[in-house]
């Protein structure tokens, strides 16, 4: 692996930065795998299940494996009991608990958000009564953003497909705001090589203009004393401290330092500018890749957001009858579009309305599905929430079984009664079959099902 020598020459002086170490870890052809736990969907056999090795030391449900097995055959990969995720990124932990209060009602936009590794972390993270928008502006990045946000379970959160200058419409709307900017990437050169090549000093300066305009669309819709989050896999300081300085002096950004414990390797730098206190990830000193993150407070204040009179149309008592026999929680408000019924938590309704009328809404709350000649015909994101009612008639699967299911193929299985139900693997929901007299139908999505000839051995042996 040749790293660009104009990329060594302009980190020397960098802290934490060193040349000889920094090119013997790029060398060694490390390979890390990380995975973060759904804290919601607890795997009661994690340690039998994955190769664990040990704790993520900044993220208390991360942790790191032994080698990489192939995730697509495992069935707890797609029933959303764990993300995988590059170890250095779930710092953004570190930054959610020292600088907010966690146990309040927030408002969170990840701005740049698929595939959605930040976006189930800090859904992780935050109260059920608090919102997270998740946004991509590359539509065909929506669709895996979506997935991941329905498997991972949760109903506070909203899928958006706008460009950041979408956001000035929602003038000081967010307690958090997170970036984590599209950048030259050159923190995740051990991962992807290829993209050695595509490094140049040209391609940094276009991110680091980029990633100016993406913040200065973005900030209006921070509340005054709100937090934000910027965070980059670059090394360059052009898109690191130097837009620390930026943020600070173009827009009276308050620095905000974290505390770090000296055993996590981590480097606190101070930027040329304003010392602004960032966090450095060399795969020379932590058990990561390439990363950089800065906190900053808002110190002004903008016209705060109208929250309009808002409408929808809500389910008759009779539909409300039908949905309450699948569903969990009863804190929900079922909302009806063109026939398709969606839960949201009653606090968060008034929002969600706010931001239909301003953003393009591409997910919202849990899909629960259509009612049809007076029956409920589930969608997967219902399968796969918590609000699904415990008493709901499942079928658990072997790892055989599962693993057909997931293929869309045919299964060994003898459902106990006909009709609708819900299959499990581990008593993990993985999706519908539909019980029928002379067969099953298999309602597992297929668009998401596994197309990849099974030849790892990890997950078949258990
Ligand atoms: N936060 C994601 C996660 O943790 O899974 C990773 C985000 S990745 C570093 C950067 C994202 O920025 C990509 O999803 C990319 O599609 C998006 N992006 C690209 N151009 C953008 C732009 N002009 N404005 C906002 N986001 C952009």
């Amino acid at each position: 692996m040749r790293l660009p020598e104009s990329l060594l020459k302009s980190l020397e002086g960098v802290k934490g930065f060193d040349r000889v170490a920094f090119q013997a870890a790029h060398h060694a052809g490390e390979k890390l795998t990380s995975v973060r736990f759904n804290l919601t969907k607890k795997i009661t056999d994690a340690e039998n299940t994955l190769p664990v090795s040990m704790p993520v030391p900044w993220c208390d449900a991360g942790f790191y494996l032994q080698h990489r097995p192939s995730f697509t055959f495992d069935p707890l990969f797609h029933a959303g009991c764990y993300y995988v995720q590059e170890a250095s990124s779930m710092f953004l932990e570190q930054a959610l608990k020292q600088k907010t209060n966690l146990r309040q009602p927030l408002k969170v936009l990840d701005l740049s958000a698929a595939p959605g590794g930040k976006s189930t972390h800090l859904q992780s993270l935050i109260s059920n009564e608090s919102l997270l928008v998740s946004n991509e502006v590359i539509k065909n990045r929506c669709h895996i953003l979506n997935d991941n946000i329905i498997k991972w379970g949760s109903a506070n959160v909203v899928v958006t497909n706008n460009d950041p200058s979408a956001f000035k419409k929602l003038p000081a709307y967010f307690d958090v705001v997170v970036v984590d900017a599209p950048c030259s990437g050159s923190g995740l050169f051990r991962k992807d090589p290829e993209a050695i090549n595509e490094w140049s000093t040209n391609n940094v300066a276009l991110c680091s203009q980029r990633q100016q305009r993406i913040l200065a669309d973005v900030l209006p819709a921070l509340k005054d004393g709100g937090l934000l989050i910027y965070a980059t896999c670059s090394y360059s300081v052009e898109e690191d401290e130097a837009i620390s300085d930026w943020l600070v002096k173009e827009f009276q950004l308050q620095n905000e330092p974290l505390q770090l414990k000296e055993q996590w390797g981590i480097v606190e730098t101070s930027s040329p500018l304003t010392h602004s206190k960032g966090y450095r990830f060399f795969p020379h000193r932590v058990k990561g890749e390439g990363f950089f993150l800065a906190c900053f407070t808002k110190t002004h204040t903008e016209d705060v957001t109208k929250t309009k009179p808002w409408k929808f149309e809500k389910a008759t008592a009779t539909e409300a009858g039908i949905l309450n026999t699948w569903m969990y929680r009863t804190e929900l408000e079922i909302i009806k579009e063109k026939d398709v019924f969606f839960a949201l938590p009653h606090q968060l309704v008034a929002d969600v309305m706010v931001l239909q009328a301003t953003l393009n809404v591409q997910y919202k709350g849990v899909k629960l599905g259509e009612i049809m000649k007076g029956k409920l015909v589930p969608h997967h994101a219902l399968a796969l929430n918590l609000l699904l009612a415990p008493g709901i008639l499942t079928t658990e699967l072997s790892y055989h079984d599962a693993i057909k299911y997931l293929q869309r193929q045919e299964m060994n299985v003898q459902p106990v009664k006909a009709g609708w139900q819900a299959v499990s693997y581990q008593n993990q929901k993985l999706g519908w079959i539909n019980a029928l007299p002379n067969r099953i139908n298999n309602y597992y999505p297929k668009e998401l099902r596994i197309l990849k000839q099974q030849n790892d051995s990890h997950f078949k042996k258990l």
